[in-house]
C-alpha cells in the first residue's frame, strides 16, 4: 500500500512534469502546424473551386472577332453566331484577363 503510493508520487514528482511539459511544447507546435496546415488547405481548395468555377462560366463565354461583343453560346455549332453582328465566330477559349 505504501509502497505504490511512494512509487506514484515519484512517478507524478519526477518524470511526469517534464513530460508533460515538453508534450505541452509539442502539442503547441502540432496545434500550430495543423491549423497553419488546415489554412494552407482550405486556401488551396477555395483557389482551386474558384478557378473551376470561373473555367466553367468561361467556357460557353464567346467574344464576337468582327465587333468584340461577348455572348454566352450553349449550342454545339461548330460556328456560333454573334446575336449583335451576326458574324460567324470560330470557338476558340477565352482568355482570363
Ligand atoms: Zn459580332
Amino acid at each position: 500500500m505504501g509502497q505504490r503510493h511512494r512509487t506514484a508520487a515519484a512517478n507524478t514528482g519526477r518524470s511526469r512534469n517534464p513530460v508533460i511539459r515538453v508534450s505541452l511544447a509539442a502539442l503547441a507546435t502540432i496545434y500550430l502546424l495543423l491549423f497553419l496546415a488546415a489554412v494552407f488547405l482550405f486556401w488551396i481548395v477555395g483557389e482551386w473551386n474558384r478557378r473551376r468555377r470561373e473555367r466553367r462560366a468561361l467556357q460557353h463565354r464567346l467574344r464576337c472577332v468582327i465587333c468584340a461583343f461577348e455572348f454566352e453560346d450553349h449550342t454545339d455549332a461548330l460556328l456560333p453566331r454573334c446575336p449583335r453582328c451576326g458574324s460567324l465566330n470560330e470557338r476558340f477559349k477565352m482568355e482570363q484577363i
